[in-house]
């Protein structure tokens, strides 16, 4: 009895195995397709010094409009291709279309006060050519490195903690800069974060969302400010939908936020239109909407 019922399992297991497996197969062959077809597509969202409400940056997030299934998120694409040669071709594609994005924004906008901040997956980020493919990039379209932030998890930092740091003094060795993505839902030690060579902390949305609920939850967000100011870094609190988060944010003294209360991302023409809106010092006046009211 026993023993059948493992027999089953094991098949089980295995057909499962095998479904996904060709499920990644699959995803790979239409993540080719959708490069060569130019499916996949940027958006973006401003992040905003809180205090004065001034656009700071914008955060290039990866889309796939897809054939038959619409936008697609990256969840519902990424994990799946992360590791396979697709995974870093796309990879590839998004420090692209971003530095694209950057070098047509200041041929039009002489303000140039604002970076692009593009997503790194783990395996593109210990990607053998990744250093000189950035070089290349910022050379060819004359884009001030320091313009370009890099965000990295916490997770690819742990998996290969020595290699991690070699390539992060090298991208800050060109002049570009780094930040540690959702952070809080790693598991990075405070002894190394101490030694890494970033510029941003992002509290991950998670935390953000709590705010409301608990004194807890506040304590957290309000160490992780004051733990990134004892380091002498920036702030960035992520998914911020409510004025009472930016109220409680303010108190805090986070430096900057990003998230649905400001602005969900949006496409290259209307971030143009938002920029425009803006006028040239980038100072976001909505305050109705701020407030709430
Ligand atoms: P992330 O880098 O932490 O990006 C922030 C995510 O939070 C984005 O989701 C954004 O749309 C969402 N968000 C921002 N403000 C709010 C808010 O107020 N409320 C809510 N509910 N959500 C908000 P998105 O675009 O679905 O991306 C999810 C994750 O996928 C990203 O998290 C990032 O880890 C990854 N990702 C996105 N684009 C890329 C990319 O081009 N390359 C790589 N490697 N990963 C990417
Ligand atoms: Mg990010
Ligand atoms: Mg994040
Ligand atoms: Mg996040």
């Amino acid at each position: 009895q026993a023993k059948q019922a493992g027999r089953s399992n094991y098949r089980v297991f295995n057909e499962q195995m095998l479904e996904s497996a060709s499920r990644k197969l699959m995803l790979e062959q239409e993540i080719r397709t959708a490069l060569q077809e130019k499916q996949l597509f940027m958006v973006l969202q401003p992040v905003l010094a809180l205090a004065e409400n001034r656009v700071v940056g914008f955060e290039t997030l990866v889309r796939w409009r897809h054939p038959s299934r619409g936008v697609l998120l990256p969840e519902e694409f990424i994990r799946d291709i992360e590791g396979t040669e697709q995974g870093i071709a796309m990879g590839y594609f998004v420090i692209e279309a971003s530095l694209q994005l950057l070098e047509r924004v200041s041929r039009i906008l002489d303000n140039d006060q604002f970076y692009i901040a593009l997503n790194l997956s783990p395996t593109q980020y210990l990607h053998l050519d990744l250093i000189g493919f950035l070089q290349r990039q910022l050379e060819q379209r004359q884009i001030n490195p320091a313009r370009v932030v890099l965000e990295l998890t916490e997770e690819v930092l742990i998996k290969n903690l020595d290699k991690a740091m070699k390539i992060m003094h090298q991208i800050k060795a060109m002049g570009l800069q780094i930040a540690i993505d959702d952070f809080g839902t790693g598991y990075s030690s405070l002894s190394y974060l101490k030694q890494l060579p970033f510029d941003i902390l992002k509290v991950d949305r998670g935390f953000v969302s709590e705010l409301d609920n608990s004194d807890v939850d506040r304590n957290i967000v309000t160490s992780v400010i004051d733990l990134a100011h004892n380091l002498r870094r920036v702030v960035v609190a992520e998914g911020v939908e409510s004025h009472d988060q930016r109220q409680f944010l303010l108190k805090a003294h986070c430096d900057c936020v990003q998230g649905d209360l400001y602005s969900a991302p949006m496409d290259d023409g209307e971030m143009l239109r938002y920029l425009a809106q803006l006028g040239p010092d980038l100072v976001w006046r909505d305050e109705e909407r701020l407030l709430g009211r």
